[in-house]
């Protein structure tokens, strides 16, 4: 059932956009099913999970943090994270780029915006996201590399408001882009959409889908 849904799902994606399959909460063996058939970027939201799945599976799995990440789990992650997608504070910048010192490694990282209706209380606005980008102490930051922007729209039926967040998020990145990586072809990521509204997202400019039940299943 698992591959259907992965197939199904693969069908509807134009081949230029990354299909993270968001296996939290499912077993190894799940996750397997889908490497076997080609599957290579996986999503996760705890660092602890994440870590005990990159143990035991193969290592040329591309692992993406997405959830929120405190600073003092960085260091658990930084030998092996292919992408972080959660990066909401210079702290939390500074703390990737030292861990990431230590492994000889540039991680790779998002900007995530908070674009949704909703109370949350993860994401930067963009002005937060200027200062982050205008200030000393990143100019200093040789261990990091930001390739992009994340955001998650609201949870609701309305279109309309999914619509509207999802082109909020583009406009965000073109605007980032300009300002401050005009001449870095790698920032070109839009992380944005899940299963309930990954085509809208891909309408809007997405780069990079998040999807995980309509893969794996309710949680
Ligand atoms: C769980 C999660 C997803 C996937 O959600 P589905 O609705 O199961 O596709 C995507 N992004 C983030 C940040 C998540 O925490």
């Amino acid at each position: 059932m698992i591959l259907e849904n992965l197939e199904k799902i693969q069908k509807t994606i134009p081949s230029t956009v990354c299909l993270v399959a968001v296996s939290k909460t499912k077993p190894i063996s799940d996750l397997q099913e889908i490497y076997d058939a080609g599957q290579r970027h996986f999503g996760e939201n705890k660092v602890q999970e994440m870590t005990e799945k990159w143990e035991v599976l193969p290592k040329d799995i591309h692992w993406h943090q997405i959830g929120h990440l405190q600073t003092n789990k960085v260091k658990f992650i930084a030998p092996y994270v292919h992408l972080i997608h959660s990066v909401d504070s210079l702290k939390l910048l500074a703390e990737i780029n030292k861990q990431a010192e230590k492994c000889q490694r540039v991680i790779k990282v998002l900007l995530q915006f908070y674009i949704a209706k909703e109370e949350s209380k993860y994401g930067l606005d963009y002005d937060e996201a200027k200062e982050l980008l205008a200030s000393n102490d990143f100019k200093t930051f040789k261990n990091i590399q930001i390739i992009g922007v994340m955001g998650m729209a609201s949870f609701t039926d309305d279109t309309s408001i999914v619509r509207k967040e999802f082109s909020q998020l583009k406009t965000i990145f073109t605007h980032i882009k300009t300002d401050f990586f005009p001449n870095d072809s790698s920032f070109k990521e839009v992380s944005m959409g899940m299963s309930g509204d990954y085509e809208l997202a891909i309408e809007k400019g997405s780069t990079m889908v998040r999807v995980g039940s309509s893969i794996f299943g309710g949680r």
